[in-house]
């Protein structure tokens, strides 16, 4: 195995992946209570117990609900900025194993290189990562990498070195502005919030991202943090048509429905 990812689940009512390797199992967010992250990691194959380390974005509830649970679970690591750490704490009360990280910085965690790097959003510190294994032209441990990138309201020009340096990208496709103008439930400042240069990217926009970085090393793309209310698998399917032909067969480009998850994939 080199590297294995499963999303556990997505959207608003919480985030969370699992991500392994030979040395590692950790997570990426644990936006779930911890009795549905581990009825999650069963699912998996796995239990929270097993899991060495979190490594979170923001500390917004559909990413960091779970923290508090792992005060019971002290082997797990977790992995975050001070700003998200701080914000996150004062949540859970009790101490969890803090890791503190600076934005911008590379690190090692076991076999995993970890890459964190700012993003646009409407939280204390938010940040997407790069997880990286492996080394270009090891026969036996060639080089693998991941770009995480969900909850960024626009796209500093940062961003796309990291998505190009990746195999497999992550990127939320949040919600279509036409569903989101038609949608009654939400109060105008709310909209205002999520279409805003601190909220969600659009299905547009994260379809102009990922067309401006596209390369022949790409593996595989995820489609992410989809609002059920204002977005729907139409929707992007419509938005993606011209990349997922341009990207072809070697390039899947699978869409996580709001709430759901997918099967484990490796490569
Ligand atoms: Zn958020
Ligand atoms: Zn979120």
């Amino acid at each position: 195995m080199a590297m294995r990812l499963q999303i556990l689940g997505s959207g608003s009512a919480g985030n969370a992946a699992l991500l392994q390797t030979e040395g590692a199992r950790v997570l990426i967010d644990a936006g779930f209570s911890c009795r549905r992250l581990n009825e999650l990691l069963r699912g998996a194959g796995t239990r929270l117990e097993e899991i060495d380390a979190v490594f979170l974005t923001h500390e917004h509830g559909d990413h960091a609900a779970g923290i508090e649970g792992f005060k019971r679970h002290p082997r797990a690591e977790i992995f975050a900025n001070a700003a998200t750490a701080r914000a996150v704490q004062q949540k859970a009360g009790r101490e969890a194993t803090w890791r503190l990280f600076e934005t911008g910085t590379t690190f090692r965690f076991r076999d995993l290189e970890v890459t964190s790097f700012s993003v646009p959003h409407d939280a204390q510190e938010p940040v997407g990562f790069r997880f990286a294994q492996g080394e270009d032209g090891d026969l036996f441990s060639p080089r693998r990498s991941l770009a995480w990138l969900t909850d960024l309201g626009h796209v500093p020009a940062h961003v796309h070195g990291h998505l190009r340096a990746c195999d497999v990208v992550v990127v939320e496709s949040n919600h279509c502005p036409k569903l989101l103008e038609a949608d009654h439930r939400r109060p105008w400042s709310t909209k205002q919030r999520i279409s805003g240069r601190h909220g969600h990217l659009s299905n547009a926009d994260a379809c102009e991202l990922l067309a401006a970085n596209a390369h022949a090393g790409w593996r595989r793309i995820f489609l992410t943090h989809l609002s059920r209310d204002c977005n729907s698998p139409e929707a992007v399917e419509a938005a993606f048509a011209g990349l997922r032909a341009r990207l072809g067969s070697s390039c899947p480009v699978e869409i996580v429905s709001a709430g759901g998850g997918t099967a484990a994939w490796e490569w």
